[in-house]
């Protein structure tokens, strides 16, 4: 039965509902019931935050949803609602009345739409650098990324990402390289600076998979590393000194797709238990840490215009965000950012029917769906390679079944065609994909649409809260929250 009325946000203006300690127990006990370990922030927690003018923070810890626009806050609220019962972390978190307010200008060096790994540099080094590269100037300069100095100074480092762990957003925090994509030679700079490295991009580490055969399994190991290659060793390690998992050969797989393949589930962590074991990790020692916590795969889920997909993956960053507050309310003395990027292709839920009265029935519609158009299309081009090529009541078949969604008799072919890597004429070219054409029939039908398949110029919004918060207040560019960054860091 279709709902008649739309999701009610809880989240209020002037309202703190986030941070109060019967909710915190609340939340620990689902959380731990999920995780299936009690956590120890569950018990300290504290009656209010605050944000202390002047005083610097012990710990730092950065949260990115990579590629997400403004609009996603919004419709990943409505998703929570629908599908879960209640709101977002993030959106409760901007209606505690001390939460800290800015939006963020992300240009780079050298375009008004940035890249991941100028975007990070940006924070990293306080400056900004040339798409593509990380923490080296246009004029060839290396800068020294902020994890590098909080290591020079004895403090402890962390970074945790659903992406390969060498990718552009942790790698801004750690490194300097001049082309992202040599993620086989970041992975060498990361093993003794970096204390916690969480996420996926095993082969870059794997002497099997190395062009150069160096195991750094075993460089890990002599580094003092505790190893794990599964969710349960994961959940084991808490008490190590150094910790490296790496989960997949590249980037954790999407979370909407997990149920698909058996045992996924038990083997891939989700990013809030990531998250939980490196603040355990980190915070065995007294001298203070940064991590950076990235949903990365928003901004996958945005290049292909997949809805289901994305929100999904939002939800999961939403609860790593829980984690980084439930811990920073019970520190006291942890500064907390939640923040994106820059924006990717700009989902929006559209009007739809007179006066709107569609809209918000089309968007039950995303909540049915339960696979990934990736998955979908990497399973198209395995047919088409059969001798009985891919047939088009076969793809129609496939996308009822997986999107809840029939594709009318002038759009399968669209598609059908797009999967053979022919071209498909779209106004706007970006659109012109396999993507692009599932994403516009999926919004015909949900009301969500997409203005193309790239980053955005849009300002990324930016909440903070705890010691240091008060910097980042109204318009700020992405270099100036670098530069604050480190002052607060002290390096
Ligand atoms: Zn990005």
């Amino acid at each position: 039965m279709m709902h008649e009325k739309p999701p009610q946000s809880a989240a209020q203006p002037d309202e703190c509902q986030l941070l109060t300690r019967r909710d915190f127990v609340h939340n620990s006990v689902l959380t731990a019931a999920s995780v299936g370990v009690l956590h120890p922030f569950a018990l300290a927690a504290r009656e209010s935050p605050a944000i202390i003018s002047g005083q610097k923070p012990r710990n730092i810890i950065f949260c990115v949803s990579d590629g997400m626009s403004a609009g996603v806050l919004t419709l990943a609220e409505n998703y929570s609602l629908l599908t879960r019962g209640r709101g977002t972390q993030w959106l409760q978190m901007a209606a505690c009345r001390e939460t800290v307010h800015a939006l963020m200008d992300t240009a780079s060096a050298d375009s008004l739409v940035t890249d991941s790994a100028a975007a990070s540099s940006a924070w990293s080094c306080g400056e900004r650098v040339q798409n593509g590269s990380l923490n080296i100037t246009p004029e060839g300069k290396e800068k020294q990324p902020i994890g590098m100095a909080i290591h020079a100074k004895g403090r402890k480092f962390g970074l945790v990402t659903t992406a390969t762990v060498t990718h552009a957003t942790p790698a801004g925090f750690a490194v300097c390289q001049m082309n992202r994509a040599d993620e086989a030679e970041i992975a060498l700079k990361y093993l003794g600076a970096v204390d916690v490295v969480l996420g996926g991009g095993r082969a870059f580490f794997d002497p099997a998979k190395r062009n150069d055969r160096k195991d750094l399994f075993q460089t890990a190991r002599d580094n003092g590393y505790t190893l794990c290659l599964n969710r349960r060793e994961l959940l084991d390690a808490t008490g190590a000194e150094r910790l490296f998992g790496t989960f997949s050969d590249s980037h954790l797989p999407y979370v909407i797709d997990l149920p698909k393949t058996p045992g996924l589930e038990e083997t891939i962590p989700s990013l809030a238990e990531m998250s939980r074991v490196a603040i355990q990790v980190l915070n065995r020692h007294p001298e203070g840490f940064l991590l950076q916590i990235e949903g990365a795969r928003i901004d996958h889920a945005a290049h292909q215009n997949d809805i289901a997909t994305l929100l999904r993956e939002q939800l999961a960053f939403d609860d790593a965000v829980a984690v980084a507050l439930e811990f920073a309310a019970a520190s006291e003395d942890t500064l907390v950012i939640v923040t994106t990027d820059h924006g990717n292709s700009n989902p929006g839920l559209i009007g739809m029917g007179e006066n709107y009265s569609q809209s918000t029935q089309a968007f039950f519609k995303v909540t049915a769906i339960t696979e990934s158009f990736d998955s979908i299309m990497q399973w198209g081009r395995q047919r088409a390679k059969t001798r009985d090529g891919l047939q088009s009541n076969e793809l129609e078949a496939r996308i009822f079944n997986s999107l809840k969604i029939l594709p009318s008799e002038e759009e399968l072919p669209l598609l059908l065609q797009a999967l053979h890597d022919k071209p498909v004429e779209d106004l706007n070219r970006q659109l012109g994909s396999f993507y692009g054409i599932l994403g516009q029939i999926t919004g015909n039908h949900t009301g969500v649409e997409w203005i193309g398949n790239s980053h955005t110029a849009d300002p990324a919004i930016l909440h903070a809260t705890g010691p240091g918060a008060d910097e980042f207040r109204g318009w700020i560019r992405n270099d100036t929250v670098g530069r604050k960054l480190c002052a607060l860091a002290g390096v």
